[in-house]
């Protein structure tokens, strides 16, 4: 193991209480425990982590005797969850790959080699082997401040590179969410790919429609909504994996070039929002990046004479179902995704009678905001834009006032608990 020790040392001013907190009581109890993956990575690379993970020796049951506050949770990898203050530290207990198990454990494999359960414990060396990159492999000891790199993590951060641990097409074999993962470090951290890792993706990239929409939904989040999107973006299209999650409607348009800055311009405004600490939702992104193909759905029903506020609402049903065969977009963001594109028409209308009610609409300012979208990349001209922020400036008040109303309205209390029949 010597030989994978590093000198690199850093300040305990560089760790969140919490994760010091928990690295020492797993220590006095006995057990080996290190800070690991992203963490390390982020450290290395003179960046603040946003979270802290703990790998141990411990098993779950064990971590949870020595907190007061935790708590284990998933099925396909048993984590505990530990509640120091306001943080909640991640701990693993290290894992081997299932390849090494001995027949009986509980590591199993679906057919085409999917990991379905991995909770077969290892040792530090074998935890290293079964994570995905080798920059998130990388472990600190935050009592002696050493930091033990098995894998060349360390020279891979130097270099700028994205490297899978093992064989690459095994690797997303187990786990095709890990191709999503390079990519989403690699535009993350604008590090390079190694070629056998990039080059194994093209091959297995079908192998992300046996994930579950829940799982890839929740990959969508941490791969748009992470102040990158737009790279990302680029980085999916060009390996093809944005169609594996996100379907065949996020590429389709009448006007694949418009549709792709539309699309662009939607992505960096949205890294530009991240960037300022002002709020993004996923509603408004969603609805931006399917927009084309909802577009194109809704001409094609009002060519066959449907006019366009309900050829508009068919068509946004029609793309928000064929996107939920990919993502388990949650009902909140679907029906705002929706409500975002009924809104289409309706502005274009420019209607006076109905300006107050517009206004009022909880998703006016996303429609708004697509419609400016749709200015600037399709050659639309502006007058509707500019109705519709002269409307705003004389009732600033009643922008997506609808909205207020319904947060304002006083919440139902808990339902009366019903008496026991024989009280
Ligand atoms: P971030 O900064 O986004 O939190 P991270 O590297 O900490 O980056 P997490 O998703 O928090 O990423 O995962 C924690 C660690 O668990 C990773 O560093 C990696 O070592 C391991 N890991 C996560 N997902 C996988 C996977 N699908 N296959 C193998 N290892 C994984
Ligand atoms: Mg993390």
């Amino acid at each position: 193991m010597t030989e994978a020790l590093q000198k690199t040392r850093f300040a305990s001013e560089d760790f969140s209480p919490g994760a010091l907190q928990v690295v020492e009581r797993l220590q006095a109890h006995g057990h080996e425990a290190y800070v690991v993956g992203g963490a390390i990575r982020d450290l290395l690379l003179g960046n603040r982590p946003k979270d802290f993970d703990v790998a141990t020796d411990a098993t779950p049951e064990q971590i949870k005797q020595c907190f007061r506050n935790a708590r284990i949770i998933g099925k396909r990898f048993q984590i505990v969850h530990v509640r120091a203050g306001r943080e909640i530290i991640e701990v693993t207990t290290f894992r081997r790959g299932h390849e090494a198990n001995p027949a009986g454990q509980a590591a199993q494999a679906s057919q085409s080699g999917r990991l379905l359960r991995d909770n077969v414990y290892g040792t530090l060396k074998e935890d290293a082997q079964r994570r995905d990159l080798t920059i998130n492999a990388l472990y600190y000891d935050t009592s002696t401040h050493q930091l033990i790199d098995h894998l060349g993590g360390c020279a891979d951060v130097a270099d700028r590179s994205i490297r899978i641990i093992g064989d690459p097409a095994d690797r997303y074999r187990e786990d095709p969410v890990r191709m999503l993962r390079v990519l989403r470090f690699g535009a993350r951290l604008q590090f390079e790919l190694a070629s056998d890792t990039a080059a194994a993706i093209a091959e297995h990239g079908h192998l992300l429609r046996d994930i579950p929409p829940a799982r890839l939904f929740d990959e969508w989040l941490k791969l748009f909504m992470n102040g990158c999107s737009a790279p990302t973006f680029s980085l999916l299209h060009q390996f093809g994996l944005i169609t594996q999650l996100m379907g065949e409607e996020v590429t389709d348009a009448l006007d694949i070039q418009r549709a792709s800055s539309l699309r662009m311009l939607a992505l960096s405004n949205t890294d530009q929002r991240v960037a300022d600490e002002r709020p993004v939702t996923p509603a408004f992104l969603l609805a931006a990046l399917y927009w084309p193909a909802t577009e194109r759905s809704a001409r094609q029903l009002s060519d066959r004479g449907e006019s366009p506020i309900p050829a508009m609402h068919s068509a946004g049903q029609q793309i928000v179902a064929a996107a939920c065969q990919y993502l388990a977009i949650p009902k909140r963001f679907s029906l705002a995704m929706r409500d975002i594109w009924d809104l289409q028409p309706r502005l274009e209308r420019m209607q006076p009678k109905k300006v107050k009610d517009l206004l009022a609409h909880r998703w006016f300012r996303a429609a708004f905001d697509l419609r400016l979208l749709r200015e600037e990349t399709h050659d639309l001209d502006n007058q509707c834009s500019h109705f519709w922020a002269a409307a705003q400036k004389q009732h600033p008040e009643l922008v997506g006032s609808a909205r207020q109303r319904r947060d304002d309205a006083p919440r139902r209390g808990p339902r009366p608990r019903r008496r026991p029949r024989n009280a």
